[in-house]
């Protein structure tokens, strides 16, 4: 199980599409708790599983893990069923260390998912909050924010890490 370790593109698996949870055993459970841990060390407001090395479909997220931890969704196989309006801010993310990149992303959403407990639960957002969900449920897709990114700033980035800068 991964202890405090978060995965910097270009690892493979934050570029693949995470799989499905099925069960949620054991597994799943440590996996979240340990995510909860590496998420709020960092911190950081949102962490997706493949950012740990898991290729699951499951991410953490807490708009006030900066300031006043508390306010944690948990979500298993989390889907945006509902969007409306955009807005362009910059977005950083613990696996691109050192880069922040324009984004445009849906003002408004609701997401559907399920909790650790197994119960299916769907969340209304907009700001930030929805910011960070559509963030996280890229990672779940195998992207992240390089891929809105100009070559150039990519270009740079992928120079840095190959030279063990980052
Ligand atoms: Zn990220």
């Amino acid at each position: 199980m991964p202890k405090n370790h978060i995965c910097l593109y270009p690892d493979e698996v934050l570029k693949i599409r995470a799989g499905e949870i099925g069960n949620i055993d054991l597994e799943i459970i440590d996996l979240a708790e340990d995510m909860k841990n590496i998420m709020y060390t960092a911190p950081g407001v949102g962490l997706a599983a493949p950012q740990v090395g898991f290729s699951r479909r499951l991410i953490l997220v807490d708009p006030t893990a900066n300031k006043e931890p508390g306010n944690l969704t948990t979500l298993i196989n989390p889907v945006i069923i509902e969007q409306e309006g955009s807005d362009t801010d910059s977005e950083m993310c613990l696996s691109v260390p050192e880069v922040s990149v324009d984004v445009p992303r849906a003002e408004r959403i609701v997401v559907q998912g399920v909790t650790l407990e197994g119960k299916e639960i769907r969340i209304e957002a907009e700001g930030f909050l929805a910011r960070i969900f559509q963030h996280e449920i890229d990672h779940l897709d195998g992207k992240v924010i390089l891929d809105y990114a100009s070559h150039l700033k990519r270009s740079i980035y992928l120079k840095k890490r190959k030279k063990g800068k980052l």
